[in-house]
């Protein structure tokens, strides 16, 4: 592992972040305020090649890994603008359609999600299952050559921004007679596919949806691979990238809070000559926030070192622990910039408090801190499951 980024991934970053800062999190407040959608940094970032650097050259992607994918994700955050698509679109639909897609699903989607001319969101939670994802209650039920598929998601995200869903459902095994999960790419407007948006304390341009399927019916080629053997490793295939490309996200959230508020305490003076960060009490919270969201990188870019190298269970344990790091990175770094921002923490302008929703959400979703305590306890440590 090398702690360098090569000249590519450095152009890459630099890229990214010029773009992130062109629009800024003005931008991203106002059009979370206007019930509007980023549409012109989506399609600029799509142009630019940046939403599709993770996909293969061959369907119109720039043939990186979920280094480059996490390193768009930081950058745009750290410029103000955490977009949470691009966890579901590129990172997991784009990988589970790229590795276990057929190829004629390959070549329908890919090249659309590569250039940002279609977004692809993910589907998997539900209202009974919650973290229990073995509880699913989405059924998919064959009929001739089509399926059936009946249930209801829940905090489905972008649904009204995209074009596709990828639905994680059950079917029955013909042999065992035992549901098994299966992943099918369903058009948004598909009929007895209806959504109501849910009411998120969350300043985003990006909404969540109640999903309710009522006999949904799509053809033979939505279900995700040749088979209904490819439901559950498409299924895992999805999970690392999300990992590492929401932990990416919650990093950059981080520099940018505590960017802004090291701005602000270099320069603020109510004690005479001296500015507000020469106090330790202020200084030292902000610099403990720094060790934490440095701490988290370094873990995104091993579990993203190992998830590009194919090092599939290595990085599922990286992925997870840099999710909950930057997760509780990125809370605290708002969190203290609202802080030694003082009144001003509070206020739209100095662009911190509206960030408060999207980190304490990131401390829930997509997996909650304590499943992710609960997997390292099991996994890394050895501990009897209790649930
Ligand atoms: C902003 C946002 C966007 C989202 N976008 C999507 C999306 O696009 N697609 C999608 O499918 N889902 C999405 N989700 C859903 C998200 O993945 C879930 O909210 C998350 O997985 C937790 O599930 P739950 O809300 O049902 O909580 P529950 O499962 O009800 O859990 C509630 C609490 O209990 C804890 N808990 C539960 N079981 C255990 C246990 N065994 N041990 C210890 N603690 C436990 C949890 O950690 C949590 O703190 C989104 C959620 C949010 C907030």
């Amino acid at each position: 592992m090398t702690f360098d980024l090569t000249s590519e991934q450095d152009q890459l970053r630099d890229a990214v972040r010029a773009l992130g800062r062109r629009y800024g999190h003005g931008y991203f407040v106002e059009k979370a305020r206007a019930g509007e959608h980023t549409t012109e940094l989506w399609a600029e970032a799509g142009r630019l090649g940046y939403l599709g650097v993770n996909i293969p050259t061959e369907y119109g992607g720039g043939g990186g890994g979920i280094t480059e994918l996490a390193i768009v994700c930081e950058e745009l955050a750290a410029a103000g603008c955490p977009l949470l698509l691009l966890v579901v679109s590129p990172a997991i639909a784009a990988t589970v359609i790229a590795r276990h897609g057929t190829e004629e699903q390959r070549k329908r989607h890919l090249p659309g999600l590569a250039d940002g001319s279609a977004k692809i969101v993910f589907a998997i939670t539900e209202p009974e299952a919650g973290s229990n994802f073995h509880r699913l209650g989405t059924v998919a039920r064959r009929d001739g050559d089509d399926w059936v598929l009946n249930g209801r998601k829940c905090y489905i995200s972008g649904v009204d921004e995209a074009g596709h869903v990828l639905v994680v459902a059950r079917t029955e095994d013909s042999a065992t007679g035992k549901l098994k999960p299966a992943l099918f790419i369903v058009p948004t407007d598909a009929a007895g596919l209806t959504r109501s948006k849910l009411d998120m304390e969350i300043v985003s341009p990006e909404n969540q949806f109640l999903l309710y399927l009522d006999d949904v019916r799509v053809p033979a080629d939505a279900l995700v691979g040749e088979s209904l053997d490819a439901g559950l490793p498409a299924l895992f295939s999805g999970l690392n990238p999300e990992r590492i490309t929401v932990a990416a996200m919650g990093a950059g959230t981080g520099r940018y809070a505590i960017e802004r508020a090291s701005e602000y305490t270099a320069t603020r003076k109510v004690w005479g000559g001296r500015s507000i960060g020469s106090h330790q009490g202020v200084s030292h919270p902000l610099a403990h926030a720094a060790v934490q969201v440095e701490l988290a990188r370094l873990m995104i870019q091993k579990a993203a070192t190992l998830y590009d190298a194919g090092r599939d269970l290595e990085a599922g344990v990286a992925g997870n622990m840099a999710k909950y790091a930057a997760g509780e990175a990125a809370a605290l770094a708002v969190d203290t910039a609202v802080q030694v921002l003082g009144g001003a923490g509070m206020t739209t302008e100095y662009g911190v408090a509206t960030l408060l929703g999207a980190v304490r959400a990131g401390r829930i979703a997509p997996v909650s801190r304590e499943m992710i305590l609960n997997f390292v306890a099991q996994h890394v440590l050895g501990q009897e499951k209790s649930y």
